[in-house]
């Protein structure tokens, strides 16, 4: 491939797309109960967009751990070249493996993947909730909205304090910055979703954007379409290839026109806006949905289109600049 920089897809000439290249390790820290990779990665930082991941081989060359390992990007820096930072917990033999790297090791990694937060076109009031290393990928678009005049109130949240990702960061960068733990060992007691509403009546939001596990995303969607507050949701499902093949981490999403499509989260997401995603039915394929054994008895009966509140659908995001 091209010297290991081959551009994967068919992207116009001019559209930066995903690269596969192979990356020397910077360093591996130890982040409390994470641990941050960075790695020399010139190709992938420069067309990098928040939100956005990558996948990694892991294991070495003669792994039997075929399948990739995604991670959201969590910052890029020019130094070196170019590189990309990537926050992670230890999780199973995968993420072990990335654990005991060390500076100079070299890792094949693909990206940068899938659909970054869209970005509003008029300054905002933006709310940017995270729990555990959903945190991550929040400060490079926090970065982004201040660049483009809009403010930035971060709602950040784990089981315990040394779970909780960049509270200090997002103190010193953010308008505001509110921290809870279930355990209540930093700030308050509770879930990131106890306190949203609060904070977004305080914060005057307009935008919320979300990475965080789907039960909580959903209730996250639930609690700002109280507000009419459109949603920018980040899942993080079960994902095998990365780029739309294998069809393992479809979710159902209901379009403008109404109709419920399985949207493959890697290519047409991690990105969702939250009020299109079925929460309720993630993990299944809901008879209605388009292609479910079923659907041509309700091909004339598309569910109730959701209202636009103002934040295009993936694939729609025209009055977004990126
Ligand atoms: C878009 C995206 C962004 C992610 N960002 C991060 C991040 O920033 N930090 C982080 O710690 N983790 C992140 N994850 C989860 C991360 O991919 C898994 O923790 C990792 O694959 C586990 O690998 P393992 O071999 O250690 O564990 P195992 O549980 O043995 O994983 C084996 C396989 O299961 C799948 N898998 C297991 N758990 C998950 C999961 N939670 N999400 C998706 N696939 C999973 C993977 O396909 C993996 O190949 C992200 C996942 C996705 C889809």
């Amino acid at each position: 491939m091209n010297g290991g920089q081959g551009a994967l897809g068919g992207r116009p000439p001019g559209e930066a797309g995903p690269v596969q290249v192979r990356a020397t390790v910077l360093t591996v820290r130890r982040v409390d109960a994470y641990h941050a990779l960075t790695l020399v990665a010139p190709a992938i930082a420069a067309r990098f967009r928040p939100g956005q991941f990558i996948t990694v081989a892991v294991g070495g060359p003669e792994t039997s751990m075929l399948a990739r390992r995604s991670f959201a990007v969590q910052d890029v820096r020019s130094d070196h070249g170019g590189t990309v930072e990537f926050v992670f917990e230890t999780r199973g033999p995968g993420t072990r493996w990335l654990a005991g790297l060390r500076a100079r090791e070299v890792l094949d990694v693909t990206g940068p993947l899938g659909r970054p937060f869209p970005l509003p076109k008029d300054p905002s009031s933006c709310l940017l909730l995270g729990v555990g290393y959903g945190c991550a990928p929040l400060f490079a678009l926090a970065a982004r909205l201040r660049e483009r005049g809009s403010s930035v109130d971060f709602l950040l949240g784990a089981q315990r304090a040394d779970r909780v990702f960049g509270a200090l960061t997002a103190r010193r960068s953010g308008r505001s910055a509110t921290v809870t733990t279930s355990d209540g060992s930093f700030g308050a007691r509770g879930a990131v979703t106890d306190l949203l509403e609060q904070v977004i009546r305080e914060a005057r939001t307009d935008v919320v954007y979300a990475s965080a596990p789907v039960p909580v995303l959903r209730e996250v969607t639930a609690l700002a379409g109280k507000y009419d507050i459109p949603v920018q949701a980040s899942v993080d499902l079960s994902m095998a290839c990365g780029i739309g093949i294998c069809l393992g981490c479809v979710l159902p999403v209901t379009g403008t026109d109404g109709i419920t499509r399985m949207l493959r989260s890697c290519v047409d997401g991690p990105v969702f806006r939250g009020d299109l995603v079925r929460w309720d039915d993630v993990g299944t394929i809901p008879f209605d949905a388009l292609g479910a054994p079923g659907w041509p008895r309700t091909l004339g009966e598309p569910r109730e289109p959701p209202r636009d509140r103002g934040v295009a659908p993936p694939g729609h995001q025209s009055h977004h600049a990126g």
